[in-house]
């Protein structure tokens, strides 16, 4: 195994672009840790000490997120969305968040990924860098299915952007485990929610994950919250089609019990926004 270890983005590309065989690795927790990524004669190319890919930032009513950011300095960044914070700290142990990274989360794709979902609520996009130059894609156009993403052998993830939410916003992600303590999601949901002066849902995003190959946003149920009262909504995610969804079966749980869960998930995160606007409790 041939390990090579990029101080600049620059290095990095022209690295990548020498010999698409190469890999990226950041902080390694997901590409060492399946074996069947470790094939006998790879060629790493570790990005984790780029600088430039460490920021969080705010510029122009835009967050954007070095893509080796480490989950534990998203848990950290009091300014940011509740529930991309609360799924950053959701993220294995300490451990695994100092180590794990944002851009590693997404690169890997799995349906149960805890930054998918609450970085979908917030309509992020990916950016893209080549030797060839930089293209944005929008989060879901990256995830094309389980462990499979738009990204090109030369290409690096640089960073993660999304607009920063109305003041009035609020967000939430829970998150469903078959245990307590640090433990992969079954399933996930994220919300962000803004409410009007008269109480009532003036817009809504909401994604679900481990419900299906990749982590979806629910545009119908989004739609049918519209306009509605606080205590209208129980009934309408009870009754919700989640058709969109394609729950698996396996040990951790069967298809109803993830989609039991998603509506579970669903509500509570909606619970949450609602609470929080009502108590005048900070944006995000
Ligand atoms: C014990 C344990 C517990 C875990 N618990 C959770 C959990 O609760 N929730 C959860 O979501 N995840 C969990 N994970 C998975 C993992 O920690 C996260 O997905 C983490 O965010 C991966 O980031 P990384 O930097 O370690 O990725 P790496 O392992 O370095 O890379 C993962 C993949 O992405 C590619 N890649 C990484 N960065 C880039 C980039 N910038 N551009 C292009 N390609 C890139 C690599 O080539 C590789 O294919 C856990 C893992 C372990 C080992």
């Amino acid at each position: 195994m041939n390990y090579f270890r990029a101080h600049t983005v620059e290095e990095a590309l022209a690295t990548l672009a020498d010999d698409p065989r190469r890999r990226v690795v950041c902080g390694g927790t997901d590409a060492f840790a399946d074996l069947a990524l470790v094939p006998a004669r790879s060629e790493w190319v570790d990005i984790s000490r780029i600088d430039a890919l460490r920021r969080i930032e705010r510029c122009d009513g835009w967050v954007r997120i070095g893509a080796a950011s480490a989950w534990e300095s998203v848990a950290l960044t009091t300014w940011l969305p509740v529930a991309l914070r609360d799924a950053a700290a959701a993220v294995g142990s300490l451990q695994i968040r100092v180590q794990g990274t944002v851009g590693g989360n997404l690169c890997h794709a799995s349906p149960i990924a805890d930054g998918v979902p609450p970085l979908l609520s917030l309509d992020a996009q990916v950016e893209l860098a080549s030797v060839r130059g930089v293209r944005r894609l929008p989060l879901h156009e990256f995830l094309l299915g389980a462990r499979q993403v738009a990204l090109k052998a030369d290409e690096l993830l640089v960073a993660i952007l999304f607009p920063l939410p109305a003041d009035a916003d609020r967000t939430a992600f829970v998150k469903c485990t078959n245990r307590d303590g640090s433990a992969l999601a079954v399933v996930s949901a994220a919300v962000r929610l803004r409410m009007s002066a008269v109480n009532t849902v003036e817009d809504a995003a909401v994604a679900v994950g481990g419900a299906s190959a990749v982590a979806l946003r629910m545009p119908a149920l989004e739609a049918s919250l519209l306009a509605q009262r606080p205590e209208a909504l129980r009934d309408i995610i009870d009754g919700a089609s989640l058709a969109a969804l394609s729950p698996i079966e396996d040990c951790r749980a069967t298809a109803a019990h993830r989609t039991h869960l998603a509506r579970l998930a669903i509500m509570r995160a909606l619970t949450h926004c609602i609470e929080e606007a009502a108590h005048g409790v900070s944006a995000g």
